[in-house]
Formats: structure tokens, sequence, C-alpha cells
């Protein structure tokens, strides 16, 4: 059997390019490593930005992501992929099972995750004060201290974000000078309710059901020091889930494969769509509008070719 494309990944910008291949009747599957879609939405405690879904659970999102592509008859296969190979003009995906199949074309939906900072707490709290998008989870912490860790234009951009909303925004970051670009910088230093801690490490969170302070240690004097917050925003990098694919598109320096606004890749036929893509803005709706537009390309790829 030769698919006409083959989608791997089911979070938001793989279940879309799945609804779009069921109603332009392409032969197609999706390979997903659990038997849930969602993606990174699944650990969302509340998604309250994507459209006609005000305040819906990260799970429950996924929940009707995933019964929508059913009522189309999606068809679901579990594996993680360790290979793509191009076989003349055939693309052939190898499981981790030793499973492979044989498709016209590929659309690669992986996504990728937040980087962790791997401190005690961190993975108890996550979704109860520990968060890694600030966009989608600021508006719980209203009028709150919050910390925001890192020191990239992620982390700066959210503590700007952070200071509208909340009473008070720690900027934690490990060493004496930001990364992020120096207007955004400025912008933030002259904000009154944020205090940048300078040098300064996370060396444990902690509470009892929620969030409630975090050790801090200086990385100079070796100092530790314990600051009260309700919620901890952690923007250390991102790393996109593309190991198996570096060899046959490219990527970035970072690892994202790069793609157009249409998800081509520079190998023909093959897409790259959701956050694995180079792109601004990761959020749902853009990944969602990915899937949408990789299923234009792949259909325009298989009438001409
Ligand atoms: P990033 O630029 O890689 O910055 C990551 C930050 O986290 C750095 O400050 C780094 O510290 C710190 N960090 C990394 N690992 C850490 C750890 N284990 N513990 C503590 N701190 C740690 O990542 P990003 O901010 O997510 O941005 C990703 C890319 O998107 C960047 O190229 C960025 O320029 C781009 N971006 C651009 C814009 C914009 O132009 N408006 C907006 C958003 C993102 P060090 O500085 O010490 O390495």
């Amino acid at each position: 059997m030769i698919y006409d494309v083959i989608i791997i990944g089911s979070g938001p910008a793989g279940v879309t390019a799945a609804i779009y291949a069921q109603r332009a009747e392409l032969k197609s599957i999706v390979i997903e490593k659990t038997g849930f879609s969602g993606g990174q939405i699944i650990n969302t405690y509340e998604v309250d930005n994507y459209p006609g879904t005000p305040g819906i659970s990260g799970f429950d999102l996924s929940a009707k992501f995933r019964e929508h592509c059913e009522r189309l008859n999606t068809n679901f296969v579990t594996g993680e992929v360790v290979k793509l190979d191009i076989d003349n003009d055939i693309k052939v995906i190898t499981l981790d099972d030793g499973s492979q199949y044989r498709t016209k074309t590929v659309i690669i939906a992986t996504g990728g995750v937040p980087r962790h900072l791997d401190v005690p707490g961190e993975d108890k709290f996550s979704g109860l004060g520990v968060s890694y998008c600030a966009t989608c989870d600021g508006a719980f912490f209203k009028n709150k201290t919050v910390a925001v860790v890192g020191g990239g234009d992620v982390a700066v951009e959210d503590a700007i974000f952070l200071s509208r909303i909340c009473e008070k925004v720690y900027v934690i970051h490990r060493r004496d000078e930001f990364r992020a670009n120096k207007s955004s910088v400025n912008k933030l230093l002259s904000i009154d309710n944020v205090v940048v801690l300078w040098d300064s490490v996370v060396d444990s969170i902690k509470g009892t059901e929620t969030v409630e302070s975090l050790d801090i240690k200086n990385v100079k004097s070796e100092e530790v020091s314990n600051i009260e917050v309700s919620g901890v925003f952690i923007a250390v990098g991102y790393v996109p889930s593309s190991d198996p694919y570096k060899d046959v598109v490219a990527t970035d320096e970072r690892g994202y494969i790069i793609a157009s606004e249409n998800c081509e890749t520079n190998v023909p036929g093959i897409f790259a769509a959701g956050d694995i893509r180079t792109k601004d803005l990761r959020q749902i709706i853009t990944a969602a509008s990915d899937g949408a537009n990789a299923i234009t390309a792949v259909e325009r790829y298989l009438t001409n070719n």
C-alpha cells in the first residue's frame, strides 16, 4: 500500500492535517507516539485563546480533536518514527517496532518540548503553578506574584506581558546580562513591578498543592534565598522533536525544520507543520493553520507529480 500522505504527530497541526486529508479523500494515516491526540495541549490546564471554546481544559480540547478525527474515520497508528528514507519518489517511514509505511508525501508535525530546568518540584507542580507558556496561562495569575526564568527574548517578552497582569514579576536569569534584544530589555528594565534577580538559578520549586515559593541560588556568592510566588514561568528555550528527520530535511541551528508558510521543506513531498517548523508564533491556532496549509500543499504536489 502506498499512501497519499502520512502525517507524523497528532497535536493541533497533525489533527488538522488529518481532518483536511480525510475531507479531501486522500489515502492517509496519522502516526502518533501515544494513543492520544493534542500533543502539548494535553498538559495545558486551560485553553482560553482558541476561538469557540473559551476556558476549555487542554485535555477536553484534545478529546474534541480526537472525536473530530474519528468522526471522519482517520486511521491512527501508534509508534515512534525512527527513520525517514526516500526511495525514488516514495518516502519510507520506519517505526521503532520495525514496521514500515510507504507514502507519496509526508507531513512532519511532531512539535517540540519546552526545555526543563530539571529542579525539584518542577514536574510535581507542572500545571499547578509551573508553566511553560505565559500567553496561555498568564491570566490565571492576575494580581499575583510570579517569576519568569530565562534571559532570552521569550523570557523578557513573557515578563513584560505578565507585568501587565500580575502584581509583581521576578525575572531569574543565570547571568548578569540578558540575551534578549536590547529594546525589549530596556522596556523590561523600565517597568516598576519587575525585579530582576541576576546571576541566579532556581534551586527548587516549593509548595503544598500549588507553587508557593522558590529557592534561588546566586551562582556567584552561592547564597540561597527564598522568594514567595504563586507561579513560575520557565522560558529557557525549546527542544524541537526533529531528530529522525535532521539528515533528510534542512533544519536551522536549533533543530527546527526550515519550511515556508505553506509548510514546504527543501525536499519535494516532505512538509513540516506546527511547532516543528521555523516560525514566529507557536500557538494552537497557528499550528492548526499549518495543518490546513500543509494538506493544500500536499494536494498541489500530488496533482503536479
Ligand atoms: P533562547 O534565546 O535560547 O534563550 C534561552 C534563555 O534561557 C537564555 O537566556 C539562557 O541563558 C537561559 N537558559 C537556557 N538553559 C537554562 C537553564 N538550564 N537554566 C537557566 N537558564 C537557562 O530561547 P528563547 O528565549 O526561547 O528564544 C528562542 C529563539 O526565538 C531565539 O532565537 C529568540 O531570539 C527567538 N525569539 C525572538 C523573538 C523576537 O524577536 N521578538 C521573540 C521570541 C523568540 P544564557 O543567556 O545564559 O544562555
